[in-house]
């Protein structure tokens, strides 16, 4: 929470060059299924959610833009690649994932459902297990380290060397 009381969210790409800060409230969640959505995001479809209403900040650097027609700019960080916005003339959309705690962010419609692929539907009901549950296949996992940015904001930036 800020001074007067209005919600504080912040975020960024995977890995810490751009940072975002959002005070206010979030306007609507949705996940869009349209062609130009997925291929923005490289994903099934994107989530996104309206700051247009709050105040939006790029704490550390900001993202590069693609414009992807005559009405919507996608940015999105040039280091690593990670999808951050959606512009249009109307205001900014926010990619989810892409805030440090996306958990309490809930998508409350689906747009460009004409494009949706056809097995999107079926995901939820497919075989689930953790990202450890197969290690012995994937032995590497067991001494992984991360080199993505924490969910949380930090003074420096690029981070230490890497091990
Ligand atoms: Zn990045
Ligand atoms: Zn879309």
């Amino acid at each position: 929470m800020s001074l007067d009381n209005r919600p504080v969210y912040t975020g960024g790409c995977q890995c810490g060059a751009v940072r975002f800060r959002v005070e206010g409230a979030l306007g609507d969640a949705s996940v869009c299924h349209c062609r130009m959505c997925q291929k923005a995001s490289g994903n099934f479809y994107l989530p996104l959610v309206s700051v247009r209403g709050a105040t939006l900040d790029w704490t550390r650097g900001e993202p590069k833009r693609f414009r992807s027609s005559n009405a919507a700019w996608r940015g999105f960080c040039a280091e690593c690649g990670t999808p951050l916005t959606f512009e249009t003339p109307d205001g900014v959309a926010l990619a989810i994932a892409a805030f440090d705690d996306p958990t309490g962010i809930a998508p409350t419609i689906q747009w460009g459902v004409e494009a949706k692929l056809p097995y999107v539907d079926g995901i939820p009901k497919l075989p689930s297990e953790e990202t450890m549950g197969d290690v012995s296949s994937a032995p590497y996992l067991a001494e992984l380290v991360s080199y993505q940015h924490p969910d949380h904001d930090t003074d420096q930036w690029p981070p230490e060397e890497k091990p």
